[in-house]
């Protein structure tokens, strides 16, 4: 089927068929790389080399978690707009999507596997830390972090956990605390997930509530607590700091 047609197919489709392309989308993706449980699949050919390296830096990402699990997790990185648009759906902005618990299977959109980068809506490669690698660890910690809980309780977990979560296993080391501390009293407008689109106010808010009370992850996902209380307890050790 060309292109063309199979994009009226999925416009028209029933939603079972489209869930059925979410759930088992191989046949739209025909280059593939595996690495152990891990696997890669592109709308378009990449150099089988980079896409082990890049599968061995996500699973040695994964692996530094006590969330981490032994299923099998697929990445489908996706290059051309139809595709983009049947299966990111209304995430259609979105670097990467998550639809746990329909599927493990996670969706990277604009992502360049021999470069290991995901690219900006204006075609700029992100720039380091934020790797394809990031991005996709990041996809699959999402998986990680909501097998712990119940659907229901999937939907009550603050956004804060589950991105702040999500962006620490993604980053694949130990959050710098202090040095996140300095910029958000800086006014950096990275620590601002509005204005900038990145986790690292939740990543920091995270890696300070699980130090500051001794908490593992599994801990914090089931505490459910709210930001604000997160963000009162950063403050008030900050006043003390000073
Ligand atoms: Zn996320």
């Amino acid at each position: 089927m060309k292109a063309a047609a199979i994009a009226v197919f999925f416009c028209v489709a029933p939603a079972g068929t489209a869930v059925a392309a979410l759930t088992h989308p191989q046949p739209l993706f025909p280059y593939h790389a595996e690495y152990g449980r891990l696997s890669l699949h592109s709308d378009r050919p990449f150099d089988a080399g980079r896409a082990n390296q890049i599968l061995a830096d996500v699973e040695r990402r994964l692996s530094r978690s006590s969330l981490n699990d032994d299923n099998a997790h697929r990445i489908f990185i996706i290059s051309s707009e139809w595709r983009r648009r049947a299966l990111l759906l209304w995430n259609a902005g979105a670097a990467g999507v998550n639809y746990y618990p329909l599927t493990r299977n996670v969706f990277l959109a604009r992502a360049n596997i021999d470069r290991d980068r995901v690219m900006t809506s204006t075609g700029e490669p992100k720039s380091p830390p934020r790797t394809l690698g990031y991005y996709a660890a990041h996809e699959i910690a999402h998986t990680l972090i909501k097998e712990q809980l119940t659907p229901l309780q999937q939907l009550k977990l603050p956004r804060w956990i589950n991105e702040g979560l999500a962006d620490d296993i993604g980053f694949g080391d130990d959050a710098d605390i202090e040095g996140l501390i300095q910029r958000l009293q800086a006014g950096d407008p990275d620590l601002d997930p509005a204005r900038s689109g990145y986790y690292d106010r939740y990543r920091l808010l995270v890696g300070y509530v699980m130090k500051h009370r001794g908490w593992v992850p599994g801990g914090l996902i089931a505490s459910c607590m709210p930001q604000s209380e997160a963000e009162g307890e950063l403050a008030a050790d900050r006043g003390r700091v000073r």
